[in-house]
């Protein structure tokens, strides 16, 4: 067998979607498993729904994904030019030997004849197609029309009768009739080609052997495999993935369901390495139980044969349940650097960060790496680590369900003294120093751990107390114990 060459092949009209980079991971996985190459090749032919940025996205997400490309923009190749616009003299020649053959036309009907033959067929009930009015232009007209400058598009001569019959990989042959299928345009008026003919000219040229692409290109199979064999070419192999359903299972997955793309994922503080695992199982499953793949366990299950064709649910909670998963697996440097972007958005943390901070961000880490469902949960687990003050909190909250703003008061008071005396402000100190407190102040421990939570953080969950303070220091905490007794007194002056 050649050598294995895939291709990715979005449109620049949008971002990378989750869709998108679900296919781009197949053929990734695919090419670094049978050593084969990965192309990224941008089909930009559609001039009117061209979006600024998208280029940079999908390579900026890719990248971020993991999945690097063998040939394409950035990095070249010997099939390109990789970006569909600069290759529009290669369509050309190809649309044109079509003509040539036979097996396509010009066509120059306006766009008002065809506006108003829709009106009629609609009006007439009947199918919806072009009425093939060019089809047998005689060639002197043709010749005439081109001379005198016309606009003109190329359309495919679809045979009309009889079928193509076409190959799926995993749903194996289906048979299409011409008659559901008209002239469909090749080259359009501005000098573009059409999706069709671009990639399947490309696909060719490019030596590509397999296609793998969602589910909706399947309706366009029957064209492709047209204009293979128009052309006398071999098509490649065409695997087409399932599409997502919604999370609450009712139609497909769309922009109301919240975020799509890859950068949206990004923002939000989703790891690439969740996502990938995320999507690797949403259209393909492993011979075993095993849930959890890294990019390198993942080429080496991977197989074509173990993708599905059912519908799969795009289920966001399993998704948070990976990134947890990842989340808790990174060394606590690794997950430093990895929250510290979101820190510095926050402005909880300087960009350039200074070496000290951002040693004092790892010491973090192991607080509250079990408790951040998404990397942008950080500011809110560690802002008042990396805050000099906090706000001071409110009365109520110092004072739980029980407490009294005298009792509380004097409590924190307590607290204070005995924990400035501390020498050394290590965990097991700290301890022994509250618990030996609330003994001698003849309370339950909790009442007195949860005022002084809350008055060092400002919060009621919080990671273990003694780790808290130990990492907040003597100096801050006492100045936070102060400021929430100041908030007490003031609260028991204006009762
Ligand atoms: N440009 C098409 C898209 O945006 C590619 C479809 C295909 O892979 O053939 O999805």
């Amino acid at each position: 067998m050649d050598a294995v060459r895939v291709r990715f092949a979005p449109s620049p009209t949008g971002y990378l979607h989750i869709g998108g980079a679900r296919t781009a991971l197949y053929d990734w996985l695919l090419a670094r498993k049978t050593g084969g190459q990965f192309i990224l090749r941008i089909e930009d032919t559609d001039r009117s729904r061209l979006v600024a940025d998208a280029v940079q996205d999908i390579k900026d997400s890719l990248r971020w994904l993991g999945l690097d490309w063998d040939e394409g923009p950035d990095v070249g190749g010997d099939a390109g030019p990789y970006f569909q616009s600069e290759r529009l003299a290669v369509y050309h020649q190809y649309a044109t030997q079509l003509v040539q053959t036979g097996k396509a036309y010009y066509c120059f009907c306006t766009p008002e004849r065809l506006a108003e033959m829709r009106k009629k067929q609609e009006q007439a009930g009947e199918p919806s197609g072009y009425d093939r009015f060019c089809r047998e232009l005689p060639a002197e007209e043709v010749e005439k029309k081109l001379a005198a400058g016309e606009q003109y598009v190329i359309r495919f001569k679809t045979p009309l009768t009889g079928q193509t019959k076409v190959h799926d990989e995993l749903r194996g042959e289906m048979l299409f009739d011409h008659q559901t299928l008209d002239d469909f345009v090749v080259l359009k008026s501005d000098g573009f080609p059409t999706y069709h003919l671009a990639s399947v000219v490309d696909d060719h040229l490019m030596g590509i052997t397999h296609v793998i692409r969602g589910e909706e290109w399947i309706v366009s199979l029957p064209r492709h495999f047209l204009l293979y064999a128009a052309f006398g070419w071999e098509p490649p192999a065409f695997i087409h993935l399932p599409i997502f359903l919604a999370p609450d299972g009712k139609g497909k997955l769309s922009k109301r369901h919240g975020a799509t793309g890859v950068s949206e994922f990004k923002a939000k503080g989703y790891l690439p390495e969740a996502l990938v695992n995320f999507l690797l199982l949403l259209g393909w499953h492993p011979a075993t139980d095993q849930e959890i793949f890294t990019l390198d366990e993942a080429v080496a299950a991977f197989s074509v044969e173990r993708i599905n064709t059912s519908p799969v649910n795009f289920s966001l909670d399993k998704l948070d349940w990976f990134n947890g998963i990842y989340i808790r697996k990174l060394s606590h440097e690794e997950l430093a650097k990895r929250v510290l972007p979101f820190l510095q958005k926050d402005g909880l943390l300087p960009d350039p960060c200074p070496p000290e901070r951002f040693a004092y961000l790892v010491r973090l880490m192991p607080l509250v790496q079990e408790r951040i469902k998404l990397l942008s949960d950080i500011s809110q687990a560690v802002g008042y680590f990396l805050r000099e003050e906090i706000d001071p909190p409110a009365p109520e909250l110092l004072l739980g369900k029980k407490g009294t703003v005298a009792e509380t008061a004097l409590l924190l008071t307590e607290a204070a003294t005995v924990l400035e005396k501390v020498t050394d402000f290590n965990e097991e100190n700290l301890e022994q120093t509250l618990r030996a407190l609330a003994e001698k102040l003849q309370i339950k421990p909790g009442q007195l751990f949860m005022p002084v939570r809350v008055a060092v953080t400002g919060q009621t969950a919080t990671p273990g107390l003694f780790e808290l303070l130990a990492a907040l220091g003597r100096e801050r905490v006492l100045k936070r114990l102060k400021q929430a007794v100041a908030v007490l007194e003031r609260a028991g002056a204006e009762s």
